[in-house]
Protein backbone atom coordinates (compact mmCIF):
# COMPACT_ATOMS: atom_id res chain seq x y z
CA UNK A 1 0.00 0.00 0.00
CA UNK A 2 2.70 1.90 0.04
CA UNK A 3 2.27 3.63 -3.56
CA UNK A 4 -0.75 5.19 -2.70
CA UNK A 5 -1.32 8.97 -1.99
CA UNK A 6 -3.09 8.41 0.87
CA UNK A 7 -3.20 6.56 3.80
CA UNK A 8 -6.77 4.31 4.32
CA UNK A 9 -8.32 4.28 7.80
CA UNK A 10 -11.06 1.58 8.87
CA UNK A 11 -12.90 0.64 11.58
CA UNK A 12 -15.52 -2.47 11.69
CA UNK A 13 -18.75 -3.28 13.33
CA UNK A 14 -19.02 -6.69 13.29
CA UNK A 15 -22.44 -8.39 14.31
CA UNK A 16 -22.46 -12.38 15.17
CA UNK A 17 -25.30 -14.21 15.54
CA UNK A 18 -24.60 -16.59 18.66
CA UNK A 19 -24.98 -20.36 19.14
CA UNK A 20 -27.99 -20.45 21.20
CA UNK A 21 -30.67 -22.43 20.47
CA UNK A 22 -33.09 -20.44 21.32
CA UNK A 23 -33.54 -16.21 21.43
CA UNK A 24 -32.57 -13.61 23.87
CA UNK A 25 -35.47 -13.00 25.53
CA UNK A 26 -37.63 -15.46 24.93
CA UNK A 27 -37.85 -19.32 24.47
CA UNK A 28 -38.08 -19.50 20.48
CA UNK A 29 -36.26 -21.44 18.31
CA UNK A 30 -33.18 -19.68 16.35
CA UNK A 31 -32.85 -22.76 14.36
CA UNK A 32 -32.13 -21.41 10.46
CA UNK A 33 -34.16 -21.91 8.22
CA UNK A 34 -37.72 -22.66 9.50
CA UNK A 35 -41.09 -21.31 7.38
CA UNK A 36 -41.62 -17.84 8.01
CA UNK A 37 -43.09 -16.10 11.41
CA UNK A 38 -42.75 -20.56 12.79
CA UNK A 39 -40.60 -19.20 15.30
CA UNK A 40 -42.37 -16.64 17.03
CA UNK A 41 -44.07 -15.64 20.09
CA UNK A 42 -45.76 -12.62 21.97
CA UNK A 43 -42.51 -11.51 23.62
CA UNK A 44 -40.48 -11.60 20.21
CA UNK A 45 -43.38 -9.93 17.86
CA UNK A 46 -44.02 -7.42 20.68
CA UNK A 47 -47.40 -7.54 21.70
CA UNK A 48 -48.36 -5.21 24.60
CA UNK A 49 -47.89 -6.38 28.48
CA UNK A 50 -45.33 -9.31 27.83
CA UNK A 51 -41.87 -9.26 29.26
CA UNK A 52 -38.41 -10.27 28.58
CA UNK A 53 -36.62 -12.46 29.98
CA UNK A 54 -32.42 -12.42 29.59
CA UNK A 55 -31.40 -15.87 28.35
CA UNK A 56 -28.29 -16.92 30.72
CA UNK A 57 -26.47 -19.19 28.01
CA UNK A 58 -26.54 -15.82 25.18
CA UNK A 59 -24.49 -13.98 28.26
CA UNK A 60 -22.35 -16.80 28.53
CA UNK A 61 -20.96 -16.91 25.14
CA UNK A 62 -21.10 -13.72 25.05
CA UNK A 63 -18.34 -13.69 27.94
CA UNK A 64 -16.68 -16.13 26.26
CA UNK A 65 -16.24 -14.30 23.19
CA UNK A 66 -15.23 -10.91 25.11
CA UNK A 67 -12.72 -12.50 27.27
CA UNK A 68 -11.18 -14.08 23.84
CA UNK A 69 -11.00 -10.91 22.59
CA UNK A 70 -8.80 -9.40 25.09
CA UNK A 71 -11.84 -7.30 26.69
CA UNK A 72 -12.42 -5.64 29.89
CA UNK A 73 -15.58 -6.89 31.38
CA UNK A 74 -18.07 -4.69 33.40
CA UNK A 75 -19.62 -6.19 36.29
CA UNK A 76 -22.41 -4.67 36.23
CA UNK A 77 -23.88 -3.66 32.67
CA UNK A 78 -27.84 -2.60 31.85
CA UNK A 79 -30.25 -2.91 28.62
CA UNK A 80 -31.46 0.01 26.36
CA UNK A 81 -34.00 0.56 24.05
CA UNK A 82 -32.64 2.03 20.25
CA UNK A 83 -35.83 3.01 19.65
CA UNK A 84 -36.88 3.45 15.05
CA UNK A 85 -39.32 2.35 13.06
CA UNK A 86 -39.41 -0.06 10.50
CA UNK A 87 -41.45 -2.73 9.43
CA UNK A 88 -39.25 -5.68 10.27
CA UNK A 89 -39.23 -4.52 13.87
CA UNK A 90 -43.07 -4.57 15.14
CA UNK A 91 -42.02 -3.14 18.93
CA UNK A 92 -40.57 0.10 17.23
CA UNK A 93 -37.55 -0.40 19.67
CA UNK A 94 -34.30 -3.02 19.56
CA UNK A 95 -33.20 -3.81 23.01
CA UNK A 96 -29.43 -3.15 22.65
CA UNK A 97 -27.13 -2.03 25.20
CA UNK A 98 -25.76 1.98 25.50
CA UNK A 99 -23.87 3.92 27.47
CA UNK A 100 -22.86 0.41 29.87
CA UNK A 101 -22.02 -2.03 27.27
CA UNK A 102 -21.02 -5.23 28.99
CA UNK A 103 -17.36 -5.18 27.55
CA UNK A 104 -15.49 -3.14 26.31
CA UNK A 105 -11.25 -2.15 25.41
CA UNK A 106 -9.95 -5.17 24.38
CA UNK A 107 -7.83 -5.83 21.13
CA UNK A 108 -7.49 -8.81 18.37
CA UNK A 109 -4.09 -9.94 17.08
CA UNK A 110 -4.44 -10.27 13.02
CA UNK A 111 -1.67 -12.34 10.85
CA UNK A 112 -0.36 -9.50 8.16
CA UNK A 113 2.56 -9.97 5.38
CA UNK A 114 4.53 -7.96 8.26
CA UNK A 115 4.24 -9.85 11.61
CA UNK A 116 1.01 -9.78 13.45
CA UNK A 117 -0.82 -6.68 14.61
CA UNK A 118 -2.98 -5.74 16.97
CA UNK A 119 -6.26 -4.10 16.53
CA UNK A 120 -8.13 -2.38 19.16
CA UNK A 121 -11.81 -3.16 20.38
CA UNK A 122 -13.30 -0.38 21.57
CA UNK A 123 -16.87 -2.45 22.62
CA UNK A 124 -18.42 -5.72 22.02
CA UNK A 125 -22.07 -5.80 23.31
CA UNK A 126 -25.07 -7.72 23.43
CA UNK A 127 -28.97 -6.83 21.80
CA UNK A 128 -31.21 -8.82 19.95
CA UNK A 129 -31.69 -8.78 15.75
CA UNK A 130 -35.00 -7.57 14.18
CA UNK A 131 -36.78 -9.93 11.52
CA UNK A 132 -35.65 -10.00 7.95
CA UNK A 133 -37.88 -7.99 5.09
CA UNK A 134 -38.83 -10.00 2.02
CA UNK A 135 -39.22 -8.01 -1.28
CA UNK A 136 -41.13 -8.90 -4.15
CA UNK A 137 -41.31 -12.39 -3.50
CA UNK A 138 -44.71 -13.20 -5.01
CA UNK A 139 -46.38 -10.20 -5.78
CA UNK A 140 -44.44 -9.60 -8.98
CA UNK A 141 -42.48 -6.94 -7.92
CA UNK A 142 -45.57 -5.01 -5.66
CA UNK A 143 -45.31 -6.84 -2.31
CA UNK A 144 -43.23 -6.64 0.79
CA UNK A 145 -43.62 -9.65 3.44
CA UNK A 146 -41.85 -10.06 6.95
CA UNK A 147 -40.35 -12.96 8.67
CA UNK A 148 -39.97 -12.57 12.27
CA UNK A 149 -38.18 -15.58 13.32
CA UNK A 150 -34.87 -13.67 13.36
CA UNK A 151 -36.63 -10.99 15.64
CA UNK A 152 -34.93 -11.22 19.15
CA UNK A 153 -32.45 -13.17 17.82
CA UNK A 154 -29.02 -12.62 20.96
CA UNK A 155 -26.11 -11.14 18.07
CA UNK A 156 -23.02 -9.30 19.63
CA UNK A 157 -21.62 -6.34 18.08
CA UNK A 158 -18.22 -5.92 18.25
CA UNK A 159 -16.82 -2.70 17.29
CA UNK A 160 -13.21 -2.14 16.72
CA UNK A 161 -11.08 1.22 16.37
CA UNK A 162 -9.51 2.61 13.22
CA UNK A 163 -6.93 0.50 13.65
CA UNK A 164 -7.33 -1.18 10.27
CA UNK A 165 -4.82 0.16 7.00
CA UNK A 166 -5.68 -1.54 3.98
CA UNK A 167 -8.77 -4.06 2.76
CA UNK A 168 -6.46 -6.70 2.88
CA UNK A 169 -5.77 -5.72 7.02
CA UNK A 170 -10.07 -5.41 6.77
CA UNK A 171 -10.51 -8.90 5.17
CA UNK A 172 -7.69 -10.55 7.41
CA UNK A 173 -9.84 -9.00 10.67
CA UNK A 174 -12.69 -10.60 9.63
CA UNK A 175 -11.49 -13.67 9.03
CA UNK A 176 -9.72 -14.09 12.44
CA UNK A 177 -13.12 -12.84 14.15
CA UNK A 178 -14.76 -16.20 12.20
CA UNK A 179 -12.17 -18.17 12.74
CA UNK A 180 -11.23 -17.31 16.55
CA UNK A 181 -15.65 -17.75 17.64
CA UNK A 182 -16.10 -20.38 15.74
CA UNK A 183 -13.10 -22.46 17.40
CA UNK A 184 -14.52 -21.25 20.97
CA UNK A 185 -17.67 -22.31 20.01
CA UNK A 186 -19.71 -18.87 20.12
CA UNK A 187 -21.06 -18.62 16.53
CA UNK A 188 -20.61 -20.58 12.98
CA UNK A 189 -20.25 -17.29 11.45
CA UNK A 190 -22.28 -18.31 8.24
CA UNK A 191 -22.01 -15.01 6.25
CA UNK A 192 -24.30 -16.77 3.68
CA UNK A 193 -27.08 -17.37 6.60
CA UNK A 194 -26.74 -13.67 8.26
CA UNK A 195 -24.84 -14.77 11.21
CA UNK A 196 -21.67 -12.85 10.55
CA UNK A 197 -22.79 -9.23 9.28
CA UNK A 198 -19.71 -6.34 8.67
CA UNK A 199 -20.70 -2.78 8.16
CA UNK A 200 -17.53 -0.68 7.70
CA UNK A 201 -16.54 3.09 7.99
CA UNK A 202 -13.29 4.39 6.13
CA UNK A 203 -12.24 7.52 5.28
CA UNK A 204 -8.67 8.49 3.91
CA UNK A 205 -5.60 10.81 5.09
CA UNK A 206 -4.28 12.83 2.38
CA UNK A 207 -0.71 14.26 3.33
CA UNK A 208 -0.35 17.97 1.88
CA UNK A 209 3.55 18.35 1.57
CA UNK A 210 3.89 20.93 4.66
CA UNK A 211 0.22 21.78 4.86
CA UNK A 212 -2.31 19.86 7.71
CA UNK A 213 -3.27 16.47 6.07
CA UNK A 214 -6.73 16.35 4.72
CA UNK A 215 -8.79 13.84 6.23
CA UNK A 216 -12.41 12.75 4.41
CA UNK A 217 -15.21 12.76 5.97
CA UNK A 218 -15.86 9.17 7.39
CA UNK A 219 -18.31 6.40 5.47
CA UNK A 220 -20.14 4.17 6.72
CA UNK A 221 -20.77 0.68 4.29
CA UNK A 222 -23.86 -1.10 5.46
CA UNK A 223 -23.85 -4.86 4.97
CA UNK A 224 -21.47 -6.41 3.81
CA UNK A 225 -21.94 -9.78 2.88
CA UNK A 226 -18.67 -11.65 2.14
CA UNK A 227 -15.19 -11.49 2.56
CA UNK A 228 -14.56 -10.57 -0.44
CA UNK A 229 -17.17 -7.71 -0.42
CA UNK A 230 -15.45 -5.89 2.28
CA UNK A 231 -12.03 -6.08 0.84
CA UNK A 232 -13.30 -4.75 -2.74
CA UNK A 233 -15.57 -2.45 -0.95
CA UNK A 234 -12.62 -0.49 0.88
CA UNK A 235 -10.50 -0.29 -1.95
CA UNK A 236 -13.61 1.34 -4.58
CA UNK A 237 -14.51 3.44 -1.57
CA UNK A 238 -10.92 4.83 -0.69
CA UNK A 239 -10.04 5.52 -4.34
CA UNK A 240 -13.52 7.39 -4.85
CA UNK A 241 -12.74 9.22 -1.61
CA UNK A 242 -9.61 10.38 -3.12
CA UNK A 243 -11.01 11.42 -6.69
CA UNK A 244 -13.68 13.24 -4.52
CA UNK A 245 -11.17 15.24 -2.58
CA UNK A 246 -9.24 16.33 -5.67
CA UNK A 247 -12.51 17.66 -7.69
CA UNK A 248 -14.41 19.52 -4.33
CA UNK A 249 -12.61 22.12 -2.48
CA UNK A 250 -15.47 22.32 0.45
CA UNK A 251 -15.13 17.52 0.30
CA UNK A 252 -11.24 18.42 0.82
CA UNK A 253 -11.94 20.99 3.89
CA UNK A 254 -14.08 18.57 5.59
CA UNK A 255 -17.26 20.32 5.21
CA UNK A 256 -19.75 17.65 3.95
CA UNK A 257 -21.11 15.49 6.60
CA UNK A 258 -20.80 11.57 7.86
CA UNK A 259 -22.45 9.43 5.49
CA UNK A 260 -24.32 5.99 4.94
CA UNK A 261 -23.53 4.02 1.93
CA UNK A 262 -24.64 0.65 0.28
CA UNK A 263 -22.24 -1.72 -1.72
CA UNK A 264 -23.31 -2.64 -5.09
CA UNK A 265 -21.56 -6.13 -5.62
CA UNK A 266 -22.31 -6.59 -9.36
CA UNK A 267 -21.35 -3.04 -10.32
CA UNK A 268 -18.60 -3.41 -8.08
CA UNK A 269 -19.41 0.38 -6.52
CA UNK A 270 -20.83 1.61 -3.27
CA UNK A 271 -23.74 4.10 -3.41
CA UNK A 272 -23.98 6.78 -0.70
CA UNK A 273 -27.32 6.58 0.28
CA UNK A 274 -28.07 9.19 3.19
CA UNK A 275 -26.09 11.55 5.76
CA UNK A 276 -25.62 9.78 9.43
CA UNK A 277 -27.85 9.31 11.54
CA UNK A 278 -26.61 10.17 15.15
CA UNK A 279 -27.13 8.47 18.40
CA UNK A 280 -29.18 10.84 19.80
CA UNK A 281 -31.81 10.33 16.80
CA UNK A 282 -32.35 6.86 18.38
CA UNK A 283 -33.61 8.54 21.69
CA UNK A 284 -31.64 5.89 24.35
CA UNK A 285 -32.94 4.82 27.49
CA UNK A 286 -32.71 2.38 29.90
CA UNK A 287 -34.87 -0.75 28.93
CA UNK A 288 -37.66 -1.13 32.79
CA UNK A 289 -38.81 -4.71 31.80
CA UNK A 290 -35.30 -6.12 32.29
CA UNK A 291 -32.77 -6.34 35.62
CA UNK A 292 -29.41 -5.41 35.02
CA UNK A 293 -26.72 -8.28 35.10
CA UNK A 294 -24.26 -8.38 37.50
CA UNK A 295 -21.53 -10.54 36.65
CA UNK A 296 -19.46 -12.44 39.52
CA UNK A 297 -16.13 -13.94 39.70
CA UNK A 298 -16.92 -17.20 39.07
CA UNK A 299 -19.03 -16.99 36.11
CA UNK A 300 -16.41 -15.35 34.63
CA UNK A 301 -13.59 -18.12 35.77
CA UNK A 302 -16.51 -20.04 34.29
CA UNK A 303 -16.54 -18.20 31.02
CA UNK A 304 -12.68 -18.20 30.63
CA UNK A 305 -12.27 -22.12 31.43
CA UNK A 306 -14.56 -22.56 28.65
CA UNK A 307 -12.33 -20.38 26.10
CA UNK A 308 -9.27 -23.01 25.53
CA UNK A 309 -6.07 -21.99 23.05
CA UNK A 310 -6.92 -19.10 20.72
CA UNK A 311 -5.64 -18.73 17.57
CA UNK A 312 -3.46 -16.35 18.34
CA UNK A 313 -1.67 -18.39 20.96
CA UNK A 314 -1.54 -21.37 18.86
CA UNK A 315 0.45 -20.16 15.69
CA UNK A 316 2.85 -18.82 18.71
CA UNK A 317 3.05 -22.18 19.63
CA UNK A 318 3.12 -24.22 16.74
CA UNK A 319 6.33 -21.97 15.55
CA UNK A 320 8.59 -22.27 19.46
CA UNK A 321 7.55 -25.88 20.42
CA UNK A 322 8.00 -27.28 16.98
CA UNK A 323 9.88 -24.97 14.67
CA UNK A 324 7.07 -24.46 11.93
CA UNK A 325 7.72 -20.98 9.87
CA UNK A 326 5.04 -18.32 10.62
CA UNK A 327 3.02 -19.15 7.54
CA UNK A 328 3.35 -23.08 8.23
CA UNK A 329 1.65 -21.90 11.80
CA UNK A 330 -0.63 -19.69 9.90
CA UNK A 331 -2.18 -22.52 7.34
CA UNK A 332 -2.59 -24.96 10.11
CA UNK A 333 -4.29 -23.34 12.97
CA UNK A 334 -6.86 -21.19 9.97
CA UNK A 335 -8.31 -24.90 9.46
CA UNK A 336 -9.63 -24.99 13.21
CA UNK A 337 -8.75 -26.94 15.96
CA UNK A 338 -9.31 -30.33 14.71
CA UNK A 339 -6.16 -30.02 12.57
CA UNK A 340 -4.05 -28.54 14.44
CA UNK A 341 -4.56 -32.20 17.28
CA UNK A 342 -4.08 -33.97 14.05
CA UNK A 343 -1.02 -32.58 13.07
CA UNK A 344 0.44 -32.64 16.68
CA UNK A 345 -0.17 -36.14 16.95
CA UNK A 346 1.49 -37.15 13.88
CA UNK A 347 4.35 -34.89 14.53
CA UNK A 348 4.23 -36.68 18.35
CA UNK A 349 4.14 -40.00 16.72
CA UNK A 350 6.76 -39.81 13.79
CA UNK A 351 9.37 -37.13 15.76
CA UNK A 352 9.00 -35.77 12.55
CA UNK A 353 7.06 -32.34 13.01
CA UNK A 354 8.43 -30.54 10.02
CA UNK A 355 7.98 -33.12 7.17
CA UNK A 356 4.40 -34.01 9.57
CA UNK A 357 3.56 -30.18 8.53
CA UNK A 358 5.06 -30.48 4.68
CA UNK A 359 2.21 -33.93 4.43
CA UNK A 360 -0.67 -32.20 6.19
CA UNK A 361 -0.35 -28.76 4.01
CA UNK A 362 -0.04 -30.02 1.07
CA UNK A 363 -1.37 -33.57 0.55
CA UNK A 364 -3.70 -33.87 3.88
CA UNK A 365 -5.37 -30.64 2.92
CA UNK A 366 -5.49 -31.20 -1.11
CA UNK A 367 -7.00 -34.23 -0.26
CA UNK A 368 -10.27 -32.76 1.94
CA UNK A 369 -10.85 -30.37 -0.58
CA UNK A 370 -11.00 -32.58 -2.98
CA UNK A 371 -13.36 -34.63 -0.95
CA UNK A 372 -15.19 -31.63 0.57
CA UNK A 373 -14.83 -33.40 4.07
CA UNK A 374 -13.56 -32.15 7.42
CA UNK A 375 -10.51 -33.66 9.26
CA UNK A 376 -12.45 -35.43 11.80
CA UNK A 377 -13.91 -37.45 8.98
CA UNK A 378 -10.93 -37.75 7.13
CA UNK A 379 -10.00 -41.70 6.63
CA UNK A 380 -6.67 -41.16 6.89
CA UNK A 381 -6.03 -41.45 10.95
CA UNK A 382 -3.14 -39.73 12.23
CA UNK A 383 -1.25 -42.81 13.25
CA UNK A 384 -1.35 -44.32 9.52
CA UNK A 385 0.25 -41.00 8.70
CA UNK A 386 3.04 -41.27 11.03
CA UNK A 387 3.38 -44.50 9.83
CA UNK A 388 4.11 -43.17 6.39
CA UNK A 389 6.32 -41.02 7.37
CA UNK A 390 8.69 -43.44 9.32
CA UNK A 391 8.20 -45.88 6.25
CA UNK A 392 9.24 -43.03 4.14
CA UNK A 393 12.34 -42.38 6.22
CA UNK A 394 13.74 -46.48 7.00
CA UNK A 395 13.40 -47.78 3.07
CA UNK A 396 13.89 -44.26 1.44
CA UNK A 397 10.92 -43.29 -0.55
CA UNK A 398 11.04 -40.91 -2.82
CA UNK A 399 8.68 -38.02 -2.88
CA UNK A 400 6.97 -39.89 -6.18
CA UNK A 401 6.73 -43.06 -4.38
CA UNK A 402 5.38 -41.65 -1.31
CA UNK A 403 2.80 -40.18 -3.07
CA UNK A 404 1.04 -43.46 -4.59
CA UNK A 405 1.83 -44.87 -1.30
CA UNK A 406 -0.52 -42.31 0.30
CA UNK A 407 -3.05 -42.32 -2.24
CA UNK A 408 -3.11 -46.11 -2.00
CA UNK A 409 -3.48 -45.69 1.90
CA UNK A 410 -6.02 -43.50 1.65
CA UNK A 411 -8.53 -45.25 -1.22
CA UNK A 412 -8.06 -48.63 0.46
CA UNK A 413 -8.15 -47.80 3.81
CA UNK A 414 -4.62 -49.97 4.69
CA UNK A 415 -1.29 -49.22 6.45
CA UNK A 416 1.85 -48.40 4.78
CA UNK A 417 3.40 -51.49 4.77
CA UNK A 418 0.33 -52.91 3.32
CA UNK A 419 0.29 -49.80 0.00
CA UNK A 420 3.54 -51.00 0.20
CA UNK A 421 3.81 -54.49 -0.43
CA UNK A 422 -0.08 -53.82 -2.92
CA UNK A 423 2.20 -51.62 -4.78
CA UNK A 424 5.27 -53.77 -5.09
CA UNK A 425 7.74 -51.39 -3.77
CA UNK A 426 11.18 -53.57 -3.20
CA UNK A 427 12.57 -51.68 -0.50
CA UNK A 428 16.93 -51.20 -0.18
CA UNK A 429 16.74 -50.80 2.80
CA UNK A 430 20.13 -52.07 3.93
CA UNK A 431 22.97 -49.85 3.31
CA UNK A 432 24.50 -53.07 2.62
CA UNK A 433 22.71 -54.37 -0.42
CA UNK A 434 22.94 -50.32 -1.94
CA UNK A 435 26.56 -50.36 -1.47
CA UNK A 436 26.76 -53.42 -3.58
CA UNK A 437 24.65 -52.05 -6.21
CA UNK A 438 26.70 -49.22 -6.90
CA UNK A 439 29.78 -51.42 -6.52
CA UNK A 440 28.15 -52.68 -9.73
CA UNK A 441 27.41 -49.60 -11.43
CA UNK A 442 30.66 -48.20 -11.08
CA UNK A 443 32.66 -51.08 -12.51
CA UNK A 444 30.26 -50.52 -15.43
CA UNK A 445 30.87 -47.16 -16.15
CA UNK A 446 34.78 -47.53 -15.35
CA UNK A 447 35.16 -43.75 -17.97
CA UNK A 448 32.21 -41.98 -15.18
CA UNK A 449 34.66 -43.11 -12.56
CA UNK A 450 37.46 -41.78 -14.35
CA UNK A 451 35.83 -38.49 -14.88
CA UNK A 452 35.03 -38.04 -11.42
CA UNK A 453 38.60 -38.42 -10.16
CA UNK A 454 39.83 -36.33 -13.14
CA UNK A 455 37.27 -33.48 -11.12
CA UNK A 456 33.68 -33.89 -13.55
CA UNK A 457 31.77 -33.94 -10.38
CA UNK A 458 29.10 -33.96 -12.28
CA UNK A 459 30.25 -37.51 -13.95
CA UNK A 460 28.71 -39.07 -10.61
CA UNK A 461 24.98 -38.14 -12.06
CA UNK A 462 25.48 -41.01 -14.54
CA UNK A 463 26.31 -43.46 -12.11
CA UNK A 464 23.45 -41.94 -9.65
CA UNK A 465 20.90 -42.66 -12.44
CA UNK A 466 21.83 -45.87 -13.12
CA UNK A 467 21.52 -46.96 -9.34
CA UNK A 468 18.19 -45.15 -9.22
CA UNK A 469 16.60 -47.19 -12.00
CA UNK A 470 18.22 -50.29 -10.78
CA UNK A 471 16.25 -49.73 -7.38
CA UNK A 472 13.31 -48.41 -8.87
CA UNK A 473 13.49 -45.16 -7.31
CA UNK A 474 13.39 -46.35 -3.81
CA UNK A 475 16.76 -45.58 -2.92
CA UNK A 476 17.31 -42.09 -0.96
CA UNK A 477 18.84 -40.08 -3.23
CA UNK A 478 21.33 -38.50 -1.01
CA UNK A 479 22.35 -41.85 0.31
CA UNK A 480 23.09 -43.15 -2.93
CA UNK A 481 25.17 -39.21 -3.69
CA UNK A 482 27.16 -40.58 -0.47
CA UNK A 483 27.78 -44.00 -0.76
CA UNK A 484 28.96 -43.58 -4.83
CA UNK A 485 31.51 -40.78 -3.65
CA UNK A 486 32.61 -43.17 -0.86
CA UNK A 487 33.15 -46.03 -3.38
CA UNK A 488 34.78 -44.16 -5.92
CA UNK A 489 37.17 -43.13 -3.58
CA UNK A 490 37.73 -46.26 -2.56
CA UNK A 491 38.51 -47.69 -6.20
CA UNK A 492 42.01 -47.35 -6.92
ZN1 LIG B 1 -40.39 -15.54 20.89
MN1 LIG C 1 -26.12 -3.30 16.28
Amino acid sequence: MADLPYRIVIGLEVHVQLLTRTKLFCGCSTQFGLPPNSATCPVCIGMPGVLPVMNRRAFDLALRAALALNCQIARFTKWDRKNYYYPDLPKNYQISQYDLPFSYDGWLEIPTPAGSKRIGISRVHLEEDAGKMLHDEQGGGRDSLVDLNRAGTPLLEIVSWPDLASPEEAKAYLEEIRLLLREIGVSDCEMQEGSLRCDANINIHIPQGDGPVVKTPIVEIKNLNSFRAVERAMKYEAQRQYEEALRDANYRLGQVAKATAGWDEVRGRTIVQRRKEEASDYRYFPEPDLVPVVVEDAWLEHARAEMGELPAAQRRRLVEQYGLSPYDAGVLTSQGRALVAYFEDVARRSGDARTACNWITNQVLASLKERKMEIKDFPLHSERLAELIAEQKAIGLNKQMAGEVYNHMLENGCSAKEAIDALGIKPVADTGALVEIVRRALAANPKAVADFKAGKTKAAQAIKGAVMRETKGTARPEVVEQIIVEQIEKTP
